[in-house]
């Protein structure tokens, strides 16, 4: 829109022409006051009903809440005002009409719950609080770029319509691909290691992945963005190194530019960057420590994945970040490479916020012969992965990498209850719109 200040700009002595939604309109009588609001902030537009024009007065006082409207007047100094100026106007145009019930409140004063916020995403975030979130998911995926290109790495992008399921099973969603069936990507993970495989070596990719996941929980989704590292010539814990330097990265960048969305949320005070390194426990240690709370009724045993209770429970117990490294074999998938001369002891691991898994990771099986071993032992038919296991015959480096769970990231970072308050347009097992 031409000659337009945002809110935020208009400075005293001026004459501005403002545009946004009405926030809120307060009508004391002879003065009346109406609040604008743009995506940089509000101010208050004054009007003294007494000398001012009639319709000027009408068109401004009648406008109902949340329309779109533009202001041109004079900008005044004024301490009572929520940002310390007003406008005083000469004139009001009503740009987009609102109708005067709406399905909740932008203003916040009425609570709506997460379902009919979803509904209404559009009027949701013009919340400040709700905008703020998606600012930091914005800051996030931008300072997890930035140290990704630190370390060399090139942004890559990969199908999301495959013929093949990174690790077959149930988590997939079938689709009808020109009449023959395909599916929508669980993970670049088969992807990123065919490109990791060449000399571009060392690669990373934002995208989204699709998961079947029957059961609705606060931290699941059933398309996710994953924040995915491959490199060549890269073991286990090189590739764990990565994951926490984009971490404690990710972090550092929040606090150092996301301070008023902090603020908004309430986080300003209590948001902590990690500092030092993540301690390393291993899978035998994180059971241990989880059997010795005594939090769960039945102990775990060597080979047992870990319980989303036993997570909570170490993760008390830890208070930080960490990592939980030499999971058995068994429990990890058929890429994931063993360790040099234990074959029931695999190289992966997982980066865990106290409160959930964050990050999978591992070295990956680049010999050809093992490789094929570990599809059949997994029950899966190599055939079908012919496109991926053939390039293990022509050159493949060893190399490791992982899978961070972008809105994992985001909920664990403000602490958020449900993973979906973190996406605009959740999918889960209710809802495919909007
Ligand atoms: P979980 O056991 O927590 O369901 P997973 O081990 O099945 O996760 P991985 O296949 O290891 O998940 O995926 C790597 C990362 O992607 C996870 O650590 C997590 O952060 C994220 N992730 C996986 N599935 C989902 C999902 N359905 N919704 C949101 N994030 C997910
Ligand atoms: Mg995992």
């Amino acid at each position: 829109m031409e000659n337009r200040t945002y809110t935020a700009d208009a400075d005293p002595g001026e004459s501005v022409t403002v545009a946004g939604w009405v926030h809120e309109l307060r009508d004391l009588g002879g003065i009346a006051f109406l609040i604008l609001r743009d995506t940089t902030g509000k101010i208050q537009i004054k009007f003294e009903k007494d000398e001012m024009d009639d319709d000027l007065v009408d068109t401004g006082l009648n406008v109902a809440r949340e329309s779109v409207i533009s202001v041109t007047g004079e900008v005044d100094e004024e301490p009572r005002a929520p940002t310390g100026v007003e406008i005083t106007p000469d004139s009001v145009e009503v740009v987009a009409e609102a109708d005067t019930e709406l399905p909740l409140d932008p203003s916040g004063k009425v609570d709506a719950d997460l379902s009919t916020r979803l509904d209404n995403r559009t009027l949701d975030l013009r919340k400040e609080e709700v905008q703020a979130i998606f600012t930091i998911r914005a800051e996030i995926q931008h300072a997890a770029r930035e140290q990704f290109r630190d370390l060399d790495c090139t942004e890559i992008n990969t199908p999301k319509i495959v013929a093949t399921g990174t690790e077959g099973g149930t988590e997939l969603f079938p689709i009808t691909y020109f009449g023959e069936e395909a599916f929508m990507n669980q993970s670049p993970q088969l992807f990123k290691q065919l490109i990791a495989g060449s000399n571009v070596e060392r690669v990373f990719e934002i995208g989204p992945i699709f998961r079947a996941e029957e059961h609705n929980t606060p931290r699941h989704l059933n398309e996710a963005t994953s924040i995915d590292f491959e490199g060549a010539f890269c073991d286990q814990h090189e590739a764990m190194d990565v994951a926490e330097a984009v971490v404690t990265a990710v972090y550092e960048a929040v606090d150092a530019n996301c301070q008023d969305e902090l603020d908004a949320l309430g986080l300003a005070e209590e948001f902590e960057v990690p500092t030092g390194e993540f301690p390393r426990l291993s899978y035998e240690e994180a059971i241990e420590r989880i059997n010795a709370t005594g939090e769960l009724d039945e102990q775990l045993l060597w080979g047992d994945d870990l319980p989303t209770e036993g997570e909570v429970a170490l993760g008390e117990d830890v208070g930080e970040h960490y990592f939980i490294t030499d999971w058995p074999s068994e429990i990890k998938p058929f890429y994931i490479m063993d360790q040099d001369g234990d074959d029931q002891l695999s190289t992966g691991f997982d980066l865990m916020h106290p409160q959930m898994e964050l990050v999978s990771g591992g070295q990956r099986e680049h010999r050809y012969d093992h490789l094929i071993e570990g599809f059949e032992q997994q029950g899966l038919d190599p055939e079908a992965f012919d496109y991926y296991t053939k390039m293990f015959k022509y050159g493949m480096p060893p190399h490791a990498g992982f899978g961070l769970g972008g809105e994992r990231l985001v909920m664990t970072l403000l602490g958020l209850d449900n993973i979906r308050e973190g996406v605009l347009f959740p999918r889960d097992r209710q809802r495919l719109s909007p």
